[in-house]
């Protein structure tokens, strides 16, 4: 019996569950004896193996831009693989060719782009590329990154050691040596004591403060999403990212922009760092970049970098490979998915989608656990206290009863913040872009009557 007839059979789903339960590690949760089986999903709604539907609230993990049930993305992807499944790129293929090019165009600036298979994967090849690429011009001692508290960068051992979330790392140190940590730019909990629009940014100076204290000669870049997302929806003063930009230059330190949520629509513009009006030296990107439809991610470097490393010698390649990346059927997945995006104008429907929830959900603003709503795009962070004066973050116990309460309702939500125990008060939204208008005023008002009920 196939997993989808398994709905509507109690044994067959009894089934299905036991061999979960003896099979399957699921990914970052406690040992779940009781997980939500999905077989089918639909524009933004998804379905479990016991017919409930609900909203995709977060686009799976901020990652079905599209929606789901692409059939046309299903149609590129057998049309690849009848034609050629696999080619490397050590070679060339069309697709590869095809969307690097492409996105060249949506990074509105001239870049190479190295293609790998997840997020962590495209800022590992970043930070390895930065290192060899100052090592090629004399400067083999920069080596070091900086990021923030709060971030979220990946899961392999380097990108784990720029993630600034101390329990995400705990029990896997000792991690990459070379990374090192500065504030956010948390206006809400500003960790310089300064109010929002009355500052001068001192989080953008703290990193060139570290920078000096660091050694300029031994810094090889820095790594920022343009907000951060899954550490709270943490939006930066508007001139955070260029003060970065001129801070990096000053130094000779390359910027990274982290792209992986924020790219794609997410922010309102194809990419997030577009928002504020900067060049990055090198970007990252995967989820939205097929919508999660097929694994793929991808390092665009600036034409300058890769000329160093066509004409620095002998071995001034850049000496790293994997057999998946650049997938040709995960490649023609990415192209047509840019194509629907371009084609039903979601980056702008993103910019929509956001300033709708937002207007719709005002009224949570004055809720007595409801600190602050930030947004950015169609990514909306709600974050929840127990005193609006103390700021208090909310309980665990406040948040998962918002949780619950959206999902019996039928709306899946997200929780974040950080991982420090008491600090994962923030609720997320990241909706898929396609999401109509009638399925705004769900979400909004769903959680307005969530929020009703537990008021107090
Ligand atoms: N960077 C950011 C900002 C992310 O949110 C994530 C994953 O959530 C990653 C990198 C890592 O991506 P992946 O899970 O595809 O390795």
């Amino acid at each position: 019996m196939g997993v989808n007839e398994a709905a509507g059979d109690t044994e067959a789903k009894e089934a299905l569950l036991e061999k979960d339960r003896k099979y399957l590690w699921h990914h970052i949760s406690p040992h779940n004896e009781n997980p939500m089986i999905i077989v089918s999903g639909e524009g933004s709604w998804i379905t479990d193996i016991e017919g409930n539907r609900y909203l995709d609230g977060m686009s799976g993990l901020w990652c079905v831009n599209v929606g789901h049930g692409r059939t046309e993305i299903a149609d590129a992807a057998a049309e690849q693989m009848k034609t050629i499944a696999y080619s490397t790129l050590i070679q060339s293929h069309v697709p590869a060719i095809e969307l690097a090019a492409k996105l060249n165009e949506w990074l509105e600036g001239e870049y190479r782009i190295f293609f790998s298979n997840s997020g962590s994967d495209a800022n590992e090849v970043a930070f390895k590329i930065g290192r060899q690429y100052h090592h090629q011009r004399g400067k083999a001692s920069k080596h070091k990154y900086i990021s923030r508290h709060r971030a979220y960068h990946g899961n392999s051992m380097g990108a784990l050691s720029a993630t600034g979330q101390a329990q995400r790392k705990l029990k896997y140190e000792p991690l990459g040596a070379g990374f090192t940590h500065v504030p956010p730019p948390y206006c809400y909990r500003c960790p310089f004591g300064q109010k929002r629009g009355a500052c001068e940014t001192q989080c953008a100076q703290a990193y060139e403060d570290a920078i000096i204290w660091e050694g300029p000669d031994s810094v090889a870049g820095i790594i920022v999403e343009p907000v951060i997302t899954g550490g709270g929806m943490i939006v930066p003063p508007d001139d955070y990212l260029s003060k970065l930009r001129q801070i990096c230059d000053k130094h000779d330190v390359l910027l990274i922009v982290d792209e992986v949520i924020c790219g794609f629509g997410r922010s309102g513009q194809r990419f997030g760092h577009l928002n504020f009006g900067v060049r990055p030296d090198m970007v990252t990107m995967a989820k939205g970049l097929t919508s999660a439809y097929s694994p793929l991610s991808a390092t665009a470097v600036s034409a300058e970098m890769y000329d160093s490393f066509k004409e620095s010698g002998p071995d001034s390649h850049f000496r790293h490979v994997n057999t998946f990346g650049g997938n040709p059927v995960s490649c023609a997945v990415a192209l047509k998915n840019i194509e629907i995006l371009e084609r039903e104008n979601l980056v702008s429907r993103s910019a929509f989608i956001g300033k709708e929830l937002l207007n719709r959900m005002k009224p949570l603003q004055s809720h007595p656990h409801v600190g602050e709503i930030r947004i950015f795009g169609s990514a909306i962070g709600i974050e929840m206290v127990e005193d609006k004066q103390t700021k208090e973050p909310a309980s665990a116990a406040r948040v998962t009863a918002i949780l619950a309460g959206c999902k019996q309702r039928g709306l899946l939500i997200g929780k974040n913040g950080d991982t420090v125990p008491g600090f994962m008060n923030i609720l997320t939204l990241s909706p898929p872009l396609s999401t109509t208008d009638d399925e705004i005023v769900f979400i909004a008002d769903t959680l307005l009557q969530v929020f009703g009920r537990s008021e107090g």
